[in-house]
């Protein structure tokens, strides 16, 4: 799959650093980030860097990949509940034993792809689970 830079800079704010909007009328979180809230319909929001951490709400496993990431399989995705409200899927990382729902996770950078064609890797936000007491 081809990789292209403008597209990825143009998301930066939404795939390396979670920010959010928030409505200054009703405190309604959105993300991504928009201009309008969409809970109330107002045009007063403020951008806000969200935390990374929050909870794992429930989660899926794909024992199918890509042709060449054999050695990724299986893949976690988790359903995740940041501490500001916001829900997301997103593939978790670095997971040792079966996840469990309730299980604080947090944000990490790690690659997403390569494109075969130059050579180009994207990076992306992952989530990694958090034994108890680190989080
Ligand atoms: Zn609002």
């Amino acid at each position: 799959m081809r990789i292209l830079p403008p597209k990825i800079w143009r998301n930066k704010d939404t795939h390396y650093s979670l920010v959010a909007s928030v409505c200054e009328k009703c405190g309604h979180v959105n993300f991504p980030a928009r201009t309008v809230c969409s809970n109330c319909g107002s045009f007063r929001v403020t951008t806000k860097r969200l935390s990374g951490k929050g909870v794992l709400v429930s989660y899926t496993v794909s024992h199918q990949v890509r042709t060449g990431h054999e050695k990724e399989s299986p893949v976690y995705y988790g359903l995740i509940r940041l501490d500001e409200g916001v829900e997301l899927v997103a593939p978790l990382v670095d997971v040792d034993e079966e996840p469990r729902e309730g299980q604080r996770v947090e944000a990490t950078i790690r690659r997403l792809r390569v494109d075969s064609s130059n050579g180009l890797i994207e990076y992306g936000t992952k989530f990694r689970l958090v034994s108890d007491g680190q989080n």
